[in-house]
């Protein structure tokens, strides 16, 4: 099948074969079915999970196969892989070989829609960039949809737009680098580019490789789109600079070509009038300044009027595990901020805060140097570290805090409560991932608050 031609792309009666079948790949399947391709969706795992979502394709018409791939994926017109499935996969290799065209599902959905795209990326931050310029974007003028890595597929939301279209539509999409690797025409009308640091780089062999899967974003934009990055962050600098798209930098300290700045106590315009004072912004953190300033300048261009951006700074609380506030108990506020699954994450939340910090350090060990959180660790009053890693946090800082370990996360949590004083702030700020003793880190971050609201009632 020739897909060279984004606007001349027919599926009528060709053979698409979806690989995967979590919920990125079961958006693509029924999107797929919907433009009338014959579609068979293909899962080398099994699970209760996969065994649902085949029976849901089943329901609508679509076959499938779990547990293994047949070579029935082989008679295929275009293949619609999963973001999991790495790029060196021998089924892919061998699909290859056959000439198969193999897209990634953010790119098969963009093929049809004509709405804007602002394309969110980086190693942090982008969910509540996301969740913030969604926001944003919902205006009489504008109808913001969220869709991409926040768990709600893109191919989803495109075929929603295809049943009821909608010409106010502007889809902000959360983009991972792995959503990036098979990119073809996809072209987002501005791409923003919060940060890099070096996670994920299991999958990539270098940086360079992981950061050039982030700019295959960008691979397709013309001199009418746009670039929005953060100018604080040195991997951006010159990084851009082959590219024809129009270029804006976003910045806490930076002042030039910037179209919201920021002084000691509020960001303002480029007409010198305040967009809104720092105090008034509902979000913890100068990481999450930041994002705001990204989401702002993004939510500038798309024509959103000041006084809405104003409002949505002032009112948007942020997403769930992130630095999420939980309870005050006795004085003392518990923070869930679950995600925070590497060293990075928890150098921001604990400059997030002015106040004595209890911290819940632990979970599956990802590599990174705990020591480094060193340099920030002036507000720590103790440092409680449980579940696989306990005993590498221990060595990296059991001599510069007062350090207790545990098992597990609820032992932890119940220590926390007797060492915590009135003004202090209990965080989970995990540094790791969940998997050791979670499904996931919403999971634990979901456990975390319920056994913090069991000491509630324990008072
Ligand atoms: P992502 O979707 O990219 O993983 P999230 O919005 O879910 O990002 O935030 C995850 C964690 O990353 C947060 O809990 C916070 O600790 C950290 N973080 C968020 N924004 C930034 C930023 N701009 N710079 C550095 N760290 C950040």
């Amino acid at each position: 099948m020739n897909i060279s031609n984004r606007n001349a792309i027919e599926l009528k009666n060709k053979n698409v074969i979806v690989i995967g079948l979590g919920k990125s790949g079961c958006g693509a399947a029924k999107l797929a079915h919907y433009l009338k391709a014959n579609v068979f969706v293909s899962d080398q795992k099994n699970g209760i999970e996969l065994e649902k979502n085949l029976s849901m394709m089943q329901s609508i018409g679509v076959d499938g196969e779990i547990e293994g791939h047949s070579e029935k994926i082989y008679d295929a017109d275009l293949w619609v892989i999963s973001p999991g499935v790495p790029q060196n996969a021998p089924i892919i290799v061998k699909a290859k070989e056959r000439n198969i065209p193999i897209v990634g599902e953010i790119e098969f959905s963009s093929w049809f829609t004509s709405a804007p795209i602002l394309a969110i990326t980086g190693s942090n931050g982008k969910t509540t960039t996301a969740h913030a310029l969604t926001e944003m974007c919902k205006t009489k003028e504008t109808h913001g949809v969220l869709a991409g890595n926040v768990g709600i597929p893109f191919s989803e939301k495109v075929l929603e737009d295809l049943k009821a279209p909608d010409p106010k539509r502007i889809f902000i999409l959360e983009i991972s680098s792995f959503q990036m690797e098979f990119i073809l025409h996809f072209q987002p009308l501005v791409s923003l580019f919060l940060n890099i640091t070096p996670d994920h780089l299991d999958r990539y062999e270098t940086m360079e490789e992981y950061e050039s899967a982030k700019l295959n974003m960008i691979q397709n934009q013309s001199p009418d789109d746009m670039i929005v990055f953060n100018a604080d962050d040195p991997c951006f600098e010159n990084r851009f600079d082959k590219y024809p798209s129009i270029k804006i930098p976003f910045s806490l300290y930076k002042k030039e070509n910037v179209i919201f700045s920021v002084n000691q106590s509020k960001i303002y315009t480029q007409e010198n009038d305040k967009l809104i004072y720092l105090n008034e912004i509902a979000l913890p953190g100068k990481h999450n300044l930041s994002n705001l300033l990204g989401a702002a300048t993004v939510a500038h261009f798309m024509h959103i009027p000041n006084k809405h951006i104003e409002k949505i700074m002032a009112t948007f609380t942020g997403v769930p595990h992130r630095l999420e506030p939980v309870v005050t108990l006795q004085g003392v506020d518990y923070v869930n901020d679950s995600k925070a699954t590497n060293i990075d994450s928890v150098k921001v939340a604990l400059d997030s805060f002015n106040k004595s910090i209890i911290l819940i350090l632990g979970g599956q060990y990802k590599g990174g140097n705990f020591k480094e959180l060193l340099p920030h660790a002036n507000n720590i009053k103790a440092v409680l570290a449980y579940g696989q890693a306990h005993q590498t946090i221990e060595t990296a800082l059991g001599d510069a805090v007062r350090l207790h370990t545990f098992d597990n996360l609820k032992d932890a949590v119940s220590k926390s409560q007797l060492l915590a004083s009135p003004g202090d702030i209990v965080l989970l700020s995990p540094g790791c991932a969940s998997f050791d003793q979670f499904d996931n880190f919403e999971h634990r971050g979901d456990l975390f608050k319920q056994w913090v609201s069991q000491l509630e009632e324990q008072k």
